[in-house]
């Protein structure tokens, strides 16, 4: 191996270890949940998923859950998401 291929390796286990040095600006995912497969984005501070619970209620398990893995790169905005409770 050289020693460049050796140092960006060193760089990246580095740079893996201070998650704060990213920041997600938008995802695309694709979530297969238990009930099937669900099509999830994070566009600016807005999530979407495809799911039925999503539709009514703007906030679900899968969304939640990328919120949960993705919490040290992003914005507070992105991380708290508030159900919408239907009339
Ligand atoms: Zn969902």
């Amino acid at each position: 191996m050289n020693s460049s291929f050796i140092s960006m390796v060193e760089k990246a286990k580095r740079y893996a270890s201070e998650p704060e040095r990213i920041s997600v600006t938008g995802l695309t995912v694709e979530f297969h949940g238990n009930n099937g497969t669900h099509a999830l984005a994070l566009r600016g501070d807005e999530w979407t998923c495809g799911c039925d619970h999503f539709a009514v209620h703007s906030l679900c398990a899968h969304v939640m859950t990328l919120q949960r893995l993705f919490a040290a790169h992003l914005t507070p905005a992105m991380k708290y998401t508030s159900e919408r409770v239907p009339a």
